[in-house]
């Protein structure tokens, strides 16, 4: 079943519109890499619940070996903290994937996801930030990647900042239960 859009949603940027409509997108995953899908927070599948509630679009996945690897290249310096976080005889949610393998939530012009509540994840991709610099992951199936190459034009296809970028990973950190970094007023606010 595909999930259609509330009326009135915040949209996609227009680079991820192009980018479903010619495929594949960031939203796909390979067939069998289930320990690939990031996880999803309590407060993000709460914000999406309420949009959607009757959607279902999620699924549980062990917490493997393959995933806590996949999170350690993300988080270096606090892999240490991953067993306690994910523990590894526990689970934790990730979007469903549709029999094809995109996820759930795409349409046929990209997220059917109010911008505002999609996963940190999703709204942070393909920008990430290491010991506060914000880098890009090369990903040669994004069509921001091919056509921007460089940070900066890919911010500008966003419409991002970089300031905007580190609050993001920030509330990312926050809400997957990593400890906030020095600065992040907004911890105490909620995500
Ligand atoms: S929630 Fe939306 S942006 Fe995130 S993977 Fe699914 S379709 Fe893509």
């Amino acid at each position: 079943m595909n999930v259609r859009a509330p009326e009135g949603i915040l949209q996609s940027p227009d680079i991820c519109r192009r980018c479903a409509e010619t495929g594949p997108t960031c939203c796909w995953l390979n067939p069998g890499g289930v320990d690939a899908l990031f996880p999803i927070s309590d407060p993000e599948w709460r914000r999406i619940r309420e949009a959607f509630p009757d959607a279902g679009g999620f699924q549980q996945v062990p917490n493997s070996a393959d995933f806590l690897c996949r999170l350690a290249r993300l988080f270096p310096r606090e892999k240490d903290l991953l067993p306690e976080i994910f523990h590894p005889r526990k689970h934790h949610y990730a979007l469903a994937v549709k029999e094809e393998g995109g996820c759930r939530f795409l349409g046929p012009s990209g997220c059917v996801i109010p911008l505002e509540c999609r996963p940190y994840y999703c709204r942070i991709f393909p920008f990430w930030v290491t010991d506060n610099d914000v880098c890009v992951v090369d990903f040669t199936s994004c069509l921001a990647w091919r056509e921007g190459r460089s940070t900066f034009r890919m911010t500008e296809f966003f419409g991002l900042t970089e300031a905007q970028i580190r609050d993001l990973h920030g509330r990312l950190r926050i809400a997957w239960g990593f400890p906030p970094k020095a600065g992040m007023e907004f911890a105490k606010k909620g995500l």
